[in-house]
Order: structure tokens, then C-alpha cells, then sequence
């Protein structure tokens, strides 16, 4: 792919970030630290993950409330159907909408017992496309859902899951975000078949810097995630090297960015694991700069 050179790149971007609340105190500073630095960078909106099996209800909202009141960005809660029936979810949505908040990442979510299959509340949602549709019922939230360019584990066929993606947008989500990926081609052949199946929305491509390679091989494992082997190759022996380690794996989601730049992708979602350092290296890259008012 013939990538344009960084000094070439207009930074003409929309960014948004993904945190995930915190545990402790000292989460909550890392976690502050890294939203303040990010801040200036604009992004369309910032979103908090929802724990499995609903276990971070209290710490999302919190997090997500707070970050509508006390910052000038566009908050999203990720909210997921596991363990909750119906009412409970619709209470969880009530009290989205009166702090303030208009975005809401629709998800069916995994059970909380890693590898177990999923299974609905009885009174609850099926999936993701059931809670799109109860949600915008409810209030008329802004949605994003997920999206698999290497297909959900769960799903039969890919065009199966592809079905599934369209339901969930003509239940009333505006855009796909994709679980994280490794190579180019595989987000540009699965734009193309979505687009082939009539998908016209937005899909926008998750971006996981990897700053802990072992870590990102055990999730890949789970969520159907191809690592190249060159990949391997490239953190071998850098165990004790974190620093090295830092610019390696910022200068491959750089990469990794600038070849979708190149094919048309100018909207990119950051999966930040609360540390701003990747991210911000990674935008600078593509020619993102501070907002003047910022
Ligand atoms: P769905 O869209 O409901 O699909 C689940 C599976 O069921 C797919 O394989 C689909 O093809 C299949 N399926 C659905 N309906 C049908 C049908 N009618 N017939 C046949 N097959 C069907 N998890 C969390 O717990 N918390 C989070 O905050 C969170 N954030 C995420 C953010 C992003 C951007 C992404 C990509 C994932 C996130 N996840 C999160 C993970 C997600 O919850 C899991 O991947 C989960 O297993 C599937 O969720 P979904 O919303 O994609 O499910």
C-alpha cells in the first residue's frame, strides 16, 4: 500500500478514546491523568467500558458522569445485557440519560466466567441488536455496536455475523466500531463486504496499542484475533525492555494507522488502557495537534 510519508499526513482525523473505569484510587489518578492529557487532542467522544457480567455498573457510571460534567468531551457508556433483565438495563439507561449522558455503546457482553457461553437473563436481552432497539425506545441515544472484522467467536459464518451487524444498525445504531486487529486488509476486506452487504454506516477501526504483548496474544486467543507471527518476532527479547517496548509498539499501531489513512480511513478509536502516552505519540504521528482553544 502506497502510505503517504507522516510529514504528509493532514491530521485530518477523528479521534475517540476508550478508558475503562477504575479499581483503586490510584487507577482514578492514572485514569484522570491520561483523560487531561488527551483532552486537547478533541475527540469526537471518549467512552467507559461496562465490566462483565455488569460487575463495574456503579464505577462506569460514575466515570461516565463525571466526564460529562467536569470536561468539555462527549461522554459514551459501553452497557452490556449480561446478568440484567430488561428493567434493570432500562434503569441503567434512565440514569444515562438524566446525568447528561447521549451516547451509549450497545453490547451483548460475555458471561463473567471467562470462555463460558453466553446465556440471556429470562427476562432480559438476546443480544446486542434487541438492546439497540430497547435503548432507542427508551430514550433517542446516539448508539455504537460492535463489529468483528475476523468474526465473533460465537458467530456460525461470517456472513452470519455480518447479518447480525446490519441488524443491530437498522435497529437504530449510527456506527460499527471493530474489536482490535493486526493487518490492513483484514479492516479493508471487511469494509468492503459490509459495504457489499449494504452496510452504509460508519465502521471504525479499534486501535490497540500493544504495550503488553503476552497479554494482547491470551485476549486475541479469546476474541478470534489473528497476531502475526512477525509480530512475535518484533517484542521478542523486549520482556525487560519497557521503554523499547513503548516505541516499538508505538511505532506499529503508527504504522498500522497510516496504511488505513492511506486507504480512506480518517476515523480512529483508541483502545487506551487508561495510559494517554501511546495514543497521543500515535495521533502526533497523524499529524493530530492540540486543539488551539484547548
Ligand atoms: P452481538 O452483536 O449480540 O453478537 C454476539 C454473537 O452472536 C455474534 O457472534 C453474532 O453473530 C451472534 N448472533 C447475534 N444474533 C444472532 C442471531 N439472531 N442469529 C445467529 N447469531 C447471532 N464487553 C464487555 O463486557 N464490556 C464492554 O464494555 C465491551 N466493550 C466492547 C467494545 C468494542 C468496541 C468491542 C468490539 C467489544 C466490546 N466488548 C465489551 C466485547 C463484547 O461484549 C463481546 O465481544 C461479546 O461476546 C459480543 O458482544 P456484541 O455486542 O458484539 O454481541
Amino acid at each position: 500500500l502506497d502510505a503517504p510519508l507522516y510529514a504528509d499526513l493532514a491530521g485530518d482525523l477523528n479521534v475517540s478514546f476508550e478508558f475503562f473505569p477504575p479499581k483503586t484510587e490510584k487507577m482514578e489518578e492514572q485514569l484522570w491523568s491520561a483523560i487531561e492529557t488527551l483532552t486537547p487532542l478533541g475527540p469526537k467522544f471518549v467512552s467507559v467500558t461496562y465490566g462483565a457480567g455488569g460487575s463495574t455498573r456503579e464505577r462506569t457510571h460514575n466515570t461516565v458522569a463525571r466526564i460529562a460534567k467536569e470536561t468539555p468531551l462527549a461522554a459514551a457508556a459501553h452497557l452490556t445485557c449480561v446478568a440484567a433483565s430488561k428493567d434493570e438495563i432500562a434503569e441503567v439507561a434512565d440514569a444515562y440519560w438524566d446525568a447528561g449522558v447521549r451516547h451509549i455503546v450497545a453490547l451483548r457482553g460475555d458471561p463473567p466466567v471467562a470462555g463460558a457461553k453466553f446465556e440471556a437473563h429470562p427476562q432480559g436481552y438476546q443480544g446486542a441488536a434487541e438492546l439497540v432497539d430497547g435503548l432507542v425506545k427508551r430514550h433517542p441515544f446516539e448508539i455504537s455496536v460492535a463489529a468483528y472484522p475476523e468474526t465473533h467467536p460465537d458467530a456460525a459464518s461470517a456472513q452470519g455475523d455480518l447479518d447480525n451487524l446490519k441488524r443491530k444498525l437498522d435497529a437504530g445504531a449510527t456506527r460499527a466500531i471493530t474489536q482490535f486487529f493486526f493487518e490492513p486488509d483484514t479492516f479493508f476486506r471487511f469494509r468492503d463486504t459490509a459495504a457489499a452487504a449494504g452496510i452504509s454506516a460508519d465502521i471504525i477501526p479499534g486501535i490497540m496499542p500493544v504495550s503488553n504483548f503476552a497479554a494482547v496474544q491470551r485476549m486475541s486467543a479469546m476474541c478470534n484475533t489473528d497476531v502475526p507471527l512477525w509480530m512475535g518476532r518484533l517484542f521478542e527479547g523486549l520482556d525487560t525492555l519497557p521503554a523499547a517496548r513503548q516505541l516499538v509498539s508505538a511505532t506499529l499501531a503508527a504504522e498500522l494507522c497510516r496504511k488505513l489513512y492511506a486507504g480512506g480511513v480518517r476515523d480512529f478509536h483508541f483502545y487506551t488502557l487508561n495510559r494517554a502516552e501511546l495514543s497521543y505519540a500515535i495521533c502526533h504521528l497523524l499529524g493530530l495537534r492540540p486543539e488551539k482553544s484547548a
